[in-house]
């Protein structure tokens, strides 16, 4: 008899998303949570999106999941990163409201029909016949079902440093998860040991906030939700300020207290996320870092300064403020730590974050070896998604490098495995012309819809939009500017050439002085569009070179993506392949050529042996 036909372990961004995916698809769904107060909880910086990560959240929304909503739901600064640069590396972020964002994704888990939430510590997976059965508790409990998706970030064996002291500790406060990783070991899973860490909490009512620059958001920003209608809430500025010569003095005389530094941390740390006292040491020749100082929310006075995560003493940690200019007499509520804990290599997985050791086993989030709310969020969506459609029996939904960020993302972790924490960056994705945080809608709606994870109505909506893209490039070929002097001196005065015939505004668009928002001085019918499809239609036409030339190369991949390799092969058994690129393939058990080719230390020259090789199977038998 079983009590659910998904377990969901940890309600944290990847569970949370997970339990949101399965519980809509139509399965009943446990949601088995350490503390369901903390749900949705943010470990580190109350910040959603930002380079790559804002094209990931919308990615999210898009397929039908809730991060973008919650974003929304408590934003309190919006802004556009890269807004000078090409559209491809454009990002959107927003600060959020700790507290709102949290109560916000509860009350959505809490609301959801086939959902529900137990508080409780998994201790144990139960397994029959390498295939998962439920989950036994610390209290005792077991609870049966089909489908465990396991998504327990920084607390297994979390290991807390605050300078050379050192706790038990899954975040500050909270307590570790021990017996879960034990059992893994024990089930022969490869296991690693990554280190984060978190900024000291500042009492905003003693930051000397005058004497700092002030960042406002931008105010014509789009909601991350396709589903918000429009931002409402007042927003709130950031404040930024710089560490010093004597910041960073403070910091070298008191290294022999870093746990970093004194080789207590063996974890590895995120390398572009690195810890103040890691700056100051890798990088000696600059004197000062950027702090952003970022309010904890709308009614607090809390504020998080990003940029000086440490793991130092106390001490150490206040005399580091003091030295801060608008920090001279701040007060620390919250004390910076660094934390170590345990991750699975994530070349266990298929590319449905299914387990390949254990069947109808999923892992999603930190314990893949990421860091990042978006990047669990992702993972928690699609092994949610996947857990779904197997117990459906449908085909899985493995999404393309080349069809969002988030098929990067899992290719990336399950192909190549990471040796440090993993984040996403816009230059992992090959193809991130194609993969813009504008037609992340455009890219994947269709795919929630199909799923189940999209309302017909909302569809529609971007069927619409799609149709009126279509319409407004015709339309733009079909509108002629007739020369005139009143024209030719408007057009010369953008630094472009005059015309001399009749040309399309499809044509002037092409010209890079010309944007939609010139167009609208030559032809009143361009002010008619709404912004949403206008920023399509000057995309499309501006990079149409480069689209046609990305489509042409994700095509070639794609005859190779359709190769697939049967799950059975013994690359023992292949002649001329070196050890080393057997022992990778085995591995990692790729379901395609492509994917193969992505291995690392799997060479042009392996992967014709590989090729040859399945053409004579298949032909003999023939
Ligand atoms: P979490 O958000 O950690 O949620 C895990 C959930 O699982 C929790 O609800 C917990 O209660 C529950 N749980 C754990 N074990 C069990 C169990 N046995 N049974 C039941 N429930 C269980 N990310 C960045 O991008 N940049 C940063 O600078 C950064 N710094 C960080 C600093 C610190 C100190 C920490 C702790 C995290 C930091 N992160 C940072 C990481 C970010 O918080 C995580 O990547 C993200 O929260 C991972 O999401 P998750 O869903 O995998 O796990």
């Amino acid at each position: 008899m079983k009590d659910s036909d998904v377990i969901v372990i940890g309600g944290g961004h990847a569970g949370s998303e997970a339990s949101l995916a399965t519980a809509r698809m139509g399965f009943s769904t446990l949601l088995l949570t350490t503390n369901p107060d903390t749900i949705g909880l943010m470990s580190c910086n109350p910040a959603i999106g930002g380079l790559a990560k804002g094209q990931l959240v919308k990615e999210i929304d898009a397929l039908g999941g809730e991060m973008a909503k919650a974003t929304d739901s408590s934003a309190t600064q919006y802004r556009l990163l890269n807004r000078s640069k090409g559209p491809a590396v454009r990002s959107s972020r927003a600060q959020v409201d700790r507290e709102k964002y949290k109560t916000y994704m509860r009350s959505i888990l809490e609301k959801e029909p086939h959902l529900t939430i137990k508080k409780a510590e998994v201790t144990e997976i139960i397994i029959e016949r390498n295939c998962v059965r439920g989950v036994k508790t610390s209290a005792g409990e077991t609870f049966y079902s089909d489908t465990v998706i396991i998504a327990p970030g920084t607390f297994l064996n979390g290991l807390i440093h605050i300078g050379l002291k050192h706790f038990p500790a899954g975040r500050i406060g909270e307590p570790p998860s021990v017996k879960l990783p034990e059992q893994l070991k024990t089930l022969g899973f490869t296991m690693g040991r990554f280190k984060t860490g978190t900024c000291p909490r500042l009492d905003g009512k003693t930051i000397e906030f005058s004497s700092l620059a002030v960042q406002e958001g931008n105010k014509d920003m789009r909601p991350f939700s396709l589903e918000t209608e429009r931002i409402i809430e007042e927003q709130l500025p950031c404040y930024i300020t710089h560490t010093n010569p004597r910041t960073h003095q403070i910091i070298r005389s008191d290294l022999d207290k870093s746990p970093l530094y004194t080789g207590i941390i063996k974890g590895r740390g995120v390398r572009y996320c690195p810890s103040i006292e890691d700056k100051v040491i890798k990088f000696p020749d600059r004197d000062s870092h950027q702090i952003f100082l970022e309010p904890e929310g709308y009614n607090t006075c809390e504020f998080y300064p990003n940029g000086i995560s440490t793991s130092l003493p106390l001490k150490t940690q206040i005399k580091m403020v003091h030295s801060i200019k608008g920090l001279e007499k701040a007060k620390i509520v919250k004390l910076g730590y660094g934390i170590e804990h345990d991750y699975v290599d994530p070349r266990e997985l298929l590319s449905t974050l299914e387990s390949k050791r254990i069947k109808n086993l999923y892992f999603a989030g930190q314990i893949n070896g990421t860091t990042g709310y978006e990047e669990a969020a992702a993972q928690g969506l699609m092994a949610g998604i996947n857990a779904a459609l197997k117990l459906r029996e449908e085909q899985p939904l493995i999404l393309k490098r080349w069809e969002a960020y988030i098929g990067v993302l899992i290719d990336d972790l399950v192909t190549k495995g990471t040796d440090e924490p993993y984040r996403m960056f816009t230059s992992r994705a090959e193809h991130r012309l194609i993969l813009r945080e504008d037609n992340a809608e455009f890219r994947l709606r269709k795919i929630g819809h199909g799923i189940g994870l999209v309302s017909e109505e909302r569809y529609r909506t971007t069927v619409e939009k799609e149709k009126k893209i279509i319409e407004a490039l015709h339309e733009l070929k079909r509108r002629k500017i007739i020369p005139s002097t009143e024209v030719n001196r408007k057009i010369k005065e953008w630094n472009t050439a005059p015309i001399k015939n009749s040309t399309s505004l499809y044509e002037l668009l092409k010209r890079p002085q010309l944007t939609m928002k010139r167009l609208t001085c030559l032809d009143e019918w361009v002010n008619e569009l709404p912004s949403a499809i206008a920023e399509q239609v000057e995309i499309t036409v501006k990079y149409s070179g480069y689209i046609k030339r990305e489509n042409k190369e994700i095509q070639r991949i794609n005859r190779m993506e359709k190769k697939r390799i049967p799950p059975t092969i013994d690359y023992w058994s292949i002649p001329g392949l070196s050890h080393e690129v057997r022992e990778k393939l085995s591995r990692v058990k790729p379901l395609t050529m492509a994917q193969a080719s992505r291995i690392s230390g799997v060479t042009p020259a392996s992967i014709s042996m590989l090729a040859i090789y399945l053409k004579g199977k298949r032909q003999n038998q023939q």
